[in-house]
């Protein structure tokens, strides 16, 4: 019998079936993963082995550059069923990631294709097209990464997509989240997706938070939102903001939390039903636009005590176009930083004051020290979280010059990111 690395099969050992996708095996034995994520070994002069199906290879396609990125938003055609329309948008991370036997590590190398395979429930689901639009482990993408990907989107939703799919690591999956949420005012659930544990693991959260992210991406949440594991258990899926979710963990699955607010909704890995919890924008209620400008040189700043004010200096003196401080409790940093807020706002550097608590909301009006600090022209970030806040203002200064202009829409929600009251 003719089968190879990744194909589908059925294997009878006396009266017994599993079914599952095969795996680096050693001479005479298979090793095959099962549905359940577990993995069975067998040794092959026991058993009757079927070929369901064979696994298509797809090349590797590791996009980087604004050419390459060109090529990925080829139009590709929709498939012919009834079905609602899903771009599968496959970044790299976990859940695009395989053991490389060779070294032992985990790398980035499943294509959106390979997901569809590993995951045959998703076709029941939806209709899939998938595109690879780079394989890196998402500690390395920036803003031009970010930019690079909603132009995929935002083609993918004018050729017709119904909903996206974005496979992502989930370190900064985060900052990519919030960067859609504000580029994008977008018709349909765009969603982003990941996994704490790798394919291989029999513990690997991808296919319950991919089939769950297909379910959003087919709802009427016409948001960014983030769909991840809600506990430790394979029950629910938690759909996230983008501009109001953290990675919480290092490794939990349940890693994924909205901070200041309650999650838009949850969805029932078994009955498959999505429940939500607070407003969000309705499939179709807001037309397609799309606001790419991002200023890359910005930094988020931690305030701890005893910090040398010479670190703000730094960012002053080499041209960065904004700051966001981290600062403790209701948003404070030290008397001593006060006056480089201060050399920066005269230089029209916007400097936005967020809070190390996360949780929780700024508020620099109690003590003297928050109070000095508006004075010198900070900005309070409200209820928004540091790495939302950083994008915010990261895109705020892609979208003008006029420092007036830019203070106001820091001041304003622009997409979800502040909250009138902080709940939670
Ligand atoms: N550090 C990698 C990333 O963020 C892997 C972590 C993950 O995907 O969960 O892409």
């Amino acid at each position: 019998m003719e089968f190879k690395q990744g194909d589908w099969i059925r294997i009878e050992k006396k009266g017994a079936v599993f079914e599952g996708q095969v795996m680096p095996s050693m001479e005479e034995y298979i090793t095959i993963k099962m549905k359940s994520g577990y993995n069975a070994g067998f040794s092959m002069n026991s058993v009757q082995i079927t070929l369901l199906e064979s696994k298509e290879k797809n090349a590797n396609r590791s996009i980087k550059g604004c050419e390459e990125c060109k090529k990925t938003r080829e139009k590709l055609p929709w498939p012919e069923k009834k079905l609602h329309k899903v771009a599968i948008l496959s970044t790299g991370g976990t859940i695009a990631s395989k053991i490389d036997y060779r070294t032992g590590a985990v790398t980035s190398q499943f294509t959106a294709d390979d997901i569809l395979a590993a995951i045959p429930e998703l076709r029941e689901i939806a209709d899939f097209k998938g595109k690879v639009i780079s394989s890196i482990l998402s500690e390395n993408m920036n803003s031009e990464s970010w930019q690079n990907l909603a132009h995929v989107v935002v083609e993918e939703i004018h050729t017709g997509a119904d909903g996206v799919i974005i496979t992502h690591g989930t370190d900064t999956m985060m900052y990519t989240a919030a960067a859609l949420s504000f580029m994008i005012e977008t018709p349909v659930p765009i969603v982003l997706v990941g996994s704490q544990r790798s394919a291989d693991r029999p513990s690997s959260d991808n296919s319950m938070n991919a089939i769950c992210a297909a379910l959003v991406a087919i709802s009427d949440i016409a948001e960014v939102s983030v769909v991840m594991h809600g506990t430790t258990s394979d029950d629910f899926c938690e759909i996230h903001r983008g501009t109001k979710v953290r990675k919480m963990h290092s490794s939990r699955r349940d890693a994924f939390k909205s901070i200041n607010s309650l999650p838009i909704g949850v969805v029932d890995y078994n009955t498959r039903e999505i429940k939500t919890f607070i407003d969000y924008t309705k499939r179709g209620e807001k037309p397609l636009k799309f606001k790419p400008g991002m200023e890359p040189k910005c930094a988020l700043v931690k305030f701890i005590p005893g910090a040398d004010p010479a670190v703000l200096n730094f960012y002053i003196e080499n041209g960065y176009k904004g700051l966001v401080l981290e600062g403790t409790g209701l948003g404070h940093v030290s008397t001593t930083w006060i006056p480089l807020i201060r050399k920066a706002t005269y230089a029209k550097i916007p400097v936005v004051i967020t809070s190390q608590c996360l949780s929780g909301r700024i508020c620099d009006r109690v003590y003297d020290t928050g109070y000095d600090m508006i004075k010198a022209g900070a900005i309070e970030g409200e209820d928004t979280l540091p790495e939302t806040s950083l994008v915010k203002l990261m895109w705020v200064l892609g979208q003008t010059n006029d420092f007036d202009k830019v203070v106001s829409m820091l001041r304003e929600d622009i997409s979800g990111e502040i909250t009138e009251s902080t709940q939670k």
